[in-house]
């Protein structure tokens, strides 16, 4: 099936779609759902799709893959570059998806030996717009109730036929900020007739790390990054505003709460000190953090060490990055994994949302693997304890 997935993943690669208008790639979803024969709903929260396997009547386990790209020009030398021109599967869900497909197309084989039913949730909006809450509102856990998710991520860090992850908190609560600093703008020569906002969203920038380095505990973790800076267009003239926006990360959510009280308190005081006005913003829902049930990273890890090697599994520290696959473990129990892709003779080593993201392919097969057994061995298990 190895070159089925990866033909599948080279076409979804192609044709990268932002969050909520994924809808060449939800058609292409359905189709391959609908050759195999498998039964789907949708759409769900504008493109999502959700199959359905069963095998009679018993417990029900769900395995999630998330499907948007990002707005990002491909920098990457493969054959089957993006097609729309600022769009790139530059953090692997084209990867998701297709390996979510190779396990729709494996457990189809294996139906009637499900001892309940497996839903396949193709899920929208993940890079930011929180995709998984509104699955999560649409239903998608429930009739029939959801006793268990999985859900996995191409990882740059780990090489490729391994897997990581950890027990409790495994990736970060996620939030992100828009901030607008208002002046006076007017003549460059003349600075003393306006009220600069280059100057003060400058002191923001570096002021924002301050939080960091002297309000959050050292031994606990911390994210303030901001990623854009837009202001002023020529030499001779100081803008009347200056936009910012970013993100913070924390290992909780009440930390993140926190990060985001503070950064708001900064931006104001010192807009006020230097006489502009500020505008904060928390876009969205904040991401809680991606906590993995113990008992089913264990079972997680006894699959890699049969499918992989034991030596193939490795126990990750917490990653800073968010996913919001958390939404789904605050409702129910599950357990996310990074899949290895790292691959120097290939140079896979690039890291998620970099221009020049690679994937080592042979992960995918693997995926798809484990995919299938975390939910075969889910419902086994599910089933005994009936
Ligand atoms: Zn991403
Ligand atoms: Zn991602």
């Amino acid at each position: 099936m190895s070159g089925w997935i990866v033909g599948l993943r080279r076409r979804l690669h192609a044709i990268p779609e932002l969050g909520y208008e994924e809808h060449k790639t939800s058609q292409l979803i359905r189709e391959t759902l609908t050759e195999l024969g498998i039964p789907w709903q949708g759409p769900i929260a504008e493109t999502g799709v959700v199959a359905t396997l069963s095998g009679g009547r018993g417990p029900c386990v769900a395995l999630r893959a998330d499907i948007d790209a990002l707005p990002i020009e491909e920098q990457a030398d493969v054959p089957f570059r993006s097609q729309h021109p600022g769009r790139m599967h530059a953090c692997g869900h084209d990867c998701h998806t297709a390996m979510l497909l190779g396990a729709a197309r494996l457990l189809k084989q294996r139906e009637s030996e499900l001892k309940g039913t497996v839903k396949l949730i193709f899920q929208p909006a993940e890079e930011g717009l929180a995709g998984a809450e509104r699955m999560c509102h649409a239903g998608v856990l429930r009739d029939p109730p959801v006793e268990r998710i999985f859900g996995m991520h191409v990882w740059p860090a780990t090489p490729t036929g391994q897997m990581a992850g950890r027990a409790g908190t495994f990736l970060a609560a996620t939030g992100f900020m828009h901030i607008v600093v208002e002046g006076v703008g007017g003549h460059a020569a003349m600075p003393h007739l306006t009220v600069d906002p280059v100057c003060t969203a400058a002191k923001i920038v570096v002021e924002l790390q301050t939080i960091i380095s002297r309000e959050v505990d050292p031994l606990q973790s911390g994210v303030v990054s901001v990623t854009s800076f837009h202001g002023g267009e020529t030499t001779n003239v100081i803008p009347g505003e200056v936009r910012l926006s970013g993100t913070m990360r924390s290992q909780t959510l009440e930390g993140l709460l926190f990060l985001q009280r503070r950064i708001r308190e900064f931006v104001e005081g010192i807009a006020a000190v230097h006489r502009c006005r500020a505008r904060v913003e928390f876009p969205g829902t904040n991401f809680p953090a991606t906590v993995n049930t113990p008992a089913l990273w264990d079972l997680a890890r006894e699959i890699g060490s049969e499918l992989l090697g034991a030596e193939s599994v490795q126990e990750s520290p917490p990653v800073m990055g968010g996913e919001d696959f958390a939404f789904y473990t605050q409702q129910v129990p599950g357990c996310f994994i990074g899949l290895g892709i790292r691959n120097e003779e290939l140079g896979s080593t690039w890291g998620l949302h970099h221009p020049r993201f690679l994937v080592d392919e042979a992960a995918l097969p693997l995926g798809t693997a484990l995919h299938a057994e975390f939910a075969l061995r889910s419902l086994r298990e599910l089933a005994t304890e009936r």
